[in-house]
């Protein structure tokens, strides 16, 4: 089938930019020095671009998703904003180039990208749960604790927690799953007042976006932040996306019901096809994953859509 490919951004040639990391999703540029005379007008910047790439079980797989790098910024951008009076943010600007080389976001990624503050970034991923599902509830069933904190007998899959709680993990290079640490562990790693703040930061942050959710239908199980140092001021910014259906458990709230897996706002579509007997893919093997079929592509980009929609209370596009 002639399924639409996604935009696969790593392999484009941004005038003014030069490409220096791929991850499974966002590709990370830097500033053409000697294109743009010296210096990037705007400081000491990184452009992050947003495919449509999506991954599952550790699998980067094909086609993308189209629409869904630009879901990923316009939502990450609407979040930033919404919590512009907690935490700092990297964003510097999402405007377009009106000529190349003016260090700008290129034509061809607009919407998808934004010029953003290079921060030193703490290798800390700030995980904070509201509700207990994934490796949480993995870790639960092992020793009835998350990362350290201990948690109350009788939880099942989607409980809501007493309180959120912080949960962070190790960043994992490419490949690897990321590990679970206790807050203990951060603070050995990156010194305890950086780690205190990033765990309050990290539940505060929740906390803002727990009840914004809320207010239009959608329960915040969980999500991923990552911050960074601003080498300039010193301060604590937050980087990387925020709060869009791939660092975060986005469940509709009429159908929460703990007990089982919850419905929710991302790639579930991908997950349930590669897990069916209809792909014939299995997980446990090393072999790559067949190519999603059309229809599991067409309902993902329409759950990454409503997840914008709903949220934000603005249409896309
Ligand atoms: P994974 O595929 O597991 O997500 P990844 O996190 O390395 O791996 P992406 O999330 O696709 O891959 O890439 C974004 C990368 O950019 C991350 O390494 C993130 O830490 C980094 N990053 C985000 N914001 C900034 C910033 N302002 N300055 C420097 N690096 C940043
Ligand atoms: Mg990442």
């Amino acid at each position: 089938a002639d399924a639409v490919r996604g935009l696969d951004t790593a392999s484009l040639d941004l005038p003014g930019w030069r490409h220096v990391y791929s991850g499974k999703v966002r590709d990370l540029y830097e500033p053409d020095l000697p294109a743009l005379g010296g210096a990037h007008p705007l400081g000491d910047v990184v452009l992050v671009v947003a495919s449509d790439r999506v991954s599952a079980y550790d699998h980067v797989l094909s086609p993308g998703i189209p629409d869904k790098g630009t879901v990923l910024t316009q939502l990450s951008l609407w979040w930033f904003e919404q919590l512009a009076d907690l935490v700092p943010n990297h964003v510097v600007s999402t405007e377009v180039s009106a000529e190349p080389g003016d260090g700008l976001v290129p034509d061809v990624v607009a919407g998808r990208a934004m010029v953003c503050r290079r921060l030193q970034m703490f290798p800390v991923e700030c995980v904070v749960r509201g509700y207990l599902t994934g490796s949480g509830l993995v870790e639960y069933r092992a020793g009835q604790n998350v990362c350290g904190v201990p948690l109350p007998a009788g939880l099942v899959d989607g409980s809501r927690l007493p309180e959120p709680i912080f949960t962070p993990a190790t960043k994992a290079e490419i490949g690897d799953h990321d590990e679970n640490v206790t807050f203990d562990q951060v603070a050995a790693t990156i010194g305890d007042e950086a780690a205190t703040r990033l765990r309050d930061l990290t539940l505060a942050v929740y906390a803002r976006a727990e009840s914004i959710a809320r207010e239009r239908g959608v329960i915040l199980a969980d999500t991923k932040l990552e911050f960074g140092i601003d080498p300039e001021s010193g301060a604590v910014v937050l980087g990387d996306e925020v709060l869009t259906p791939d660092s975060s458990r986005f469940w509709p709230a009429d159908q929460w019901e703990p007990g089982h897996a919850q419905p929710s706002f991302d790639k579930q579509f991908v997950r349930d096809w590669l897990t069916s007997a209809e792909s014939g893919w299995d997980k446990a093997s090393d072999v790559a994953p067949p190519a999603l079929p059309g229809t599991v592509v067409e309902r993902t980009r329409d759950r990454y859509l409503e997840a914008y929609e709903r949220l934000t209370g603005s249409a896309l596009h």
